[in-house]
């Protein structure tokens, strides 16, 4: 049977979003479109809305477009032509591409007023985040004195100003803290609190839909700039380019720039040597995990911002659990507090440990090893534990592969390092790679959320 033509790229968008998932498909190819066969020739015409994303998607997607669409038109063999439809001569043959490493360049589009940065929002979202609620120890005390000095004096002090620290450790907080002790100190200032994961697919968009310029317009004029998890940035190069132009652009202009990451500038894989040399150029300061007595003191001003109380018992018996994270020793409060209500008791401690007992028995993070995990996905996915360790990636094993990373992650304390070196993956951002991945996909197919619970449900059994 054939393939009628208006098929065929609705079609190989189905086999793409298998093959290299649903973000690559919707940030590239839907901005694509096949405008011809040429069954003579055996050529397929496919057109970008503009160069960059015809590049990007020649250099990185050309044996996955070839093969895919021959498959598709019954072809053993097919060339491909890019067209572009805003410069109808200038067509590439993408054999010609070489590796592209284009820079970056500002492309005056046609002037749209530029909606107002996101700022309000986000910070309207973060109000709770303040300096006087943030509990100081020996942990954080230096991110927390030189975020004060910081806020205090704006561009002048420590430029840039770089916080590091594990998941849960307070990054967030202080730097949103001083985003909010700048803004009822300087109404007047422009404050854009971005999470890196937001400024890289805002650039792609920028980029898909010809904006880069209001893009950057967004950038250029604000006053303090606050970029937390910029570890997202990694591998990402035309991100980077874009962050290290506006970077030195701020910098110059005396603008204060804040990041957060969950490792030191020199610790992230795949950032380029220019920008982390920007990063680790002002003052760098880190966050490390809270001593027991600091557990307890945030502990208590948690329950008072919620307006309840907590006695030191309990306290001391949240803190005592096995997290330095702070966001989960707060889960673990709004716990108690949930259940001695529900069960119209008074939170004391027997209730504290009831509240807490059913979650910390069946399947707490310690209880599960990881030789486990690796080796009951390989089992379901009838793959072998060498095989996940292996190099090996074609689709099959590297899913099998992500979804031992991801369990690895929910279900144990170890580091990202930790779970990459344990399935000989060198670097931790593969980790995170393999922990966005899956969790987009269980968001988006039922059928991959199932399986994740049927593997967690066989380990715990
Ligand atoms: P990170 O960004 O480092 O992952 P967050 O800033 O999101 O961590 O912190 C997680 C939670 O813990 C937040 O609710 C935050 O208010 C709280 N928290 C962390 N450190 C402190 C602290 N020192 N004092 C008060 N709350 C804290
Ligand atoms: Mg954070």
């Amino acid at each position: 049977m054939n393939n009628a033509i208006e098929d065929i790229w609705p079609e190989f968008l189905a086999i793409a979003r298998e093959e290299v998932g649903s973000r690559a498909v919707e940030t590239w190819f839907c901005a694509m479109s096949f405008v011809r066969w040429d069954a003579q020739a055996k050529v397929a015409y496919l057109s970008a809305p503009n160069t960059f994303v015809r590049d990007w998607v020649a250099a990185r997607y050309t044996p996955l477009l070839e093969r895919s669409l021959a498959r598709l038109l019954h072809e053993e063999k097919i060339g491909l032509y890019f067209t572009q439809p805003h410069e109808p001569g200038k067509n590439i043959i993408v054999s010609e591409i070489k590796e592209i490493e284009q820079p970056l360049s500002v492309v005056p589009a046609v002037r749209v007023p530029m909606k107002p940065p996101r700022t309000r929002r986000d910070q309207q979202a973060h109000a709770l985040y303040r300096f006087d609620n943030f509990v100081v120890g020996s942990h954080n005390s230096l991110a927390y004195a030189a975020a004060q000095a910081v806020a205090d004096r704006l561009g002048t002090l420590y430029n840039p100003f770089f916080i590091y620290g594990n998941s849960g450790l307070g990054k967030t907080h202080l730097l949103h803290a001083i985003g909010n002790e700048v803004r009822t100190r300087h109404a007047d200032c422009t404050i854009l609190y971005q999470s890196a994961n937001r400024f890289v697919s805002d650039f792609i968009n920028a980029i898909r839909f010809d904006k880069v310029y209001q893009f950057e317009l967004q950038y250029r004029n604000i006053d303090l700039l606050l970029i937390d998890d910029i570890q997202f940035i990694s591998n990402k190069e035309q991100t980077q380019e874009f962050f290290f132009h506006i970077f030195n652009v701020l910098h110059q202009a005396h603008k204060q720039i804040i990041c957060t990451s969950d490792s030191l500038p020199r610790d992230i894989a795949g950032l380029a040597d220019r920008v982390r040399s920007r990063l680790e150029s002002g003052l760098v300061a880190d966050i490390s995990e809270p001593s027991f007595e600091t557990k307890v003191a945030i502990i208590k001003r948690k329950a008072e911002q919620q307006g309840s109380m907590v006695s030191d018992e309990v306290a001391e018996y949240i803190a005592s659990l096995e997290t330095t994270n702070v966001r989960d020793l707060e889960g673990a409060l709004i716990r108690v507090f949930a259940y001695a209500s529900l069960t119209k008791q008074e939170p004391t401690l027997e209730v504290a440990q009831q509240a807490l007992i059913r979650r910390t028995e069946p399947k707490k993070k310690v209880a599960v090893t990881l030789p486990a995990i690796v080796q009951k996905v390989a089992a379901r996915f009838s793959l072998s534990v060498d095989q996940l360790k292996s190099k090996a990636r074609t689709k099959d094993i590297a899913h099998a592969r992500h979804v031992a990373l991801f369990l690895m992650k929910k279900l144990t304390n170890h580091s990202l390092r930790e779970i990459g070196t344990f399935l000989r993956r060198r670097d931790h951002t593969t980790v995170i790679h393999a922990l966005e991945k899956i969790e987009q996909l269980r968001g988006e197919d039922a059928a991959c959320d199932r399986l994740l619970k049927g593997i967690e449900e066989d380990l715990s059994a």
